[in-house]
């Protein structure tokens, strides 16, 4: 087969985005939040757990907690008792009385929306300020999850294992005016279809622009 050229590839992504945007127009983030400090706080809990069991503690977790300084004048053991059924729980308890403390010190006890300064608290990496700042109209970007890291490698649309990398490279590859619903579409579509273990491809509305299709399941397993 010839090999795809780079204005085929950007062609050949739009008609993803679009086909899974008709299968799944009401794709969002799947966290409860209302306020900008509940988002950063839900995204923070949600590395390494699914946003399901984010959102069985989060209702009491924002009820007693509404201000940076509720999280500053806390401590950990205090919030390990609204966490314990979080993945990595006693850090992000800790990470969490030290946001409370950075916001306040840097912030005015307010959640800045740039990523580079999201990036910069404590509990935070690049892909968490990623999300955030795209859902507080910060900036643009297009944070890479676990599924947008894997399907991205489905796709052909980035052979890095490294979401900095993949990142660009789908940055490249689409329009910035679709980076925000792209990214919530391919999250979706890598939860409810292409499962890291076993990929629906039979019921896969991307299987004709997708060069994994049909694949024996035992080749996708992720490599070791
Ligand atoms: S065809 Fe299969 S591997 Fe490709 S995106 Fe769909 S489910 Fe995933």
């Amino acid at each position: 087969m010839p090999r795809e050229t780079v204005a085929e590839r950007r062609l050949r992504a739009l008609a993803v985005i679009e086909r899974l945007d008709a299968a799944m127009p009401e794709a969002k983030i799947e966290l409860d939040f209302t306020t900008p400090l509940e988002l950063l706080v839900a995204v923070i809990l949600s590395a390494q757990t699914t946003d399901k069991r984010v959102n069985l503690v989060t209702p009491a977790l924002f009820r007693d907690f509404r201000s940076a300084a509720d999280y500053a004048n806390t401590t950990p053991k205090v919030l390990e008792g609204y966490l314990k059924t979080v993945g990595l729980f006693r850090n992000k308890s800790k990470a969490l009385v030290k946001l409370g403390h950075a916001l306040l010190e840097h912030h005015a006890g307010q959640v800045p929306t740039s990523r580079a300064a999201l990036a910069e608290l404590p509990g935070v990496g690049n892909k968490t300020a990623g999300v955030v700042t795209i859902h507080l109209d910060g900036e643009k970007a297009f944070p890479v999850d676990t599924h947008i890291l894997r399907l991205s490698k489905r796709l052909g649309f980035s052979s890095s294992p490294k979401p900095d990398v993949v990142e660009a490279d789908l940055r490249r590859l689409l329009p910035d005016t679709h980076w925000f619903k792209a990214h919530q579409l391919i999250i979706w579509h890598g939860r409810r279809v292409c499962d890291a273990q076993f990929p629906g491809c039979h019921r896969c509305v991307i299987a004709v622009q997708c060069p994994r299709r049909g694949v024996p399941k035992k080749n996708m397993r992720p490599k070791k």
